[in-house]
């Protein structure tokens, strides 16, 4: 697993249980897919706490963290593994800034959301922490490998 050349770039993009709870999932699934990235990984989960932990390690310090801790393990949410060049920073641009309030009219954020507590959606910041995400929130064998008949058109 360690060396893979050229390997392709994977973003985790997660509905948070306020997304599944709202109704949402399909139309957040529905703007990754019209964009026409590969969808290499999907599954419904009940996260547990010592994940969501190690998840969001980066923001332990932060006055939120316990109540960020309790939002994301408060339902079930959709992991996803989204596939394709660039589409780390091109999934945070679909996704939109962290509040709500904030974010641009037309993406996910900016048109389904008001609450930075209640963000319907997770995007990785970096390949770095796509690949790391990936490796957390899914087992061996829970990824596929297939390709997009899109895919040879999309340079
Ligand atoms: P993003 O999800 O846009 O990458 P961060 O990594 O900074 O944002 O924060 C992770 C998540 O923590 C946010 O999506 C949001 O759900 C929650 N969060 C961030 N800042 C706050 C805050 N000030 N109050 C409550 N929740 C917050
Ligand atoms: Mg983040």
């Amino acid at each position: 697993t360690e060396i893979e050349v050229n390997e392709v770039e994977q973003s985790y993009i997660m509905i948070k249980p306020d997304g599944v709870q709202r109704g949402l999932v399909g139309e957040i699934i529905s703007r990754f897919e019209k964009k026409g990235f590969v969808l290499k990984g999907l599954k419904l989960f009940q996260c547990p706490k010592d994940l969501a932990q190690e998840h969001y390690k980066d923001l332990k310090e932060k006055p939120f963290f316990p109540k960020l801790i309790d939002y994301i393990t408060s339902g079930p949410v959709v992991c996803m593994a989204w596939e394709g060049d660039g589409v780390v920073a091109s999934a945070r641009k679909l996704i939109g800034a962290t509040n709500p309030l904030q974010a641009e009219p037309g993406t996910i954020r900016g048109d389904l959301a008001v609450q930075t507590g209640r963000n319907v959606v997770h995007g990785s910041d970096s390949p770095d922490n796509g690949k790391r995400e990936i490796a957390l929130w899914f087992k061996e064998g829970e990824l596929c490998q297939w390709e997009s008949v899109q895919t040879p058109w999309l340079i």
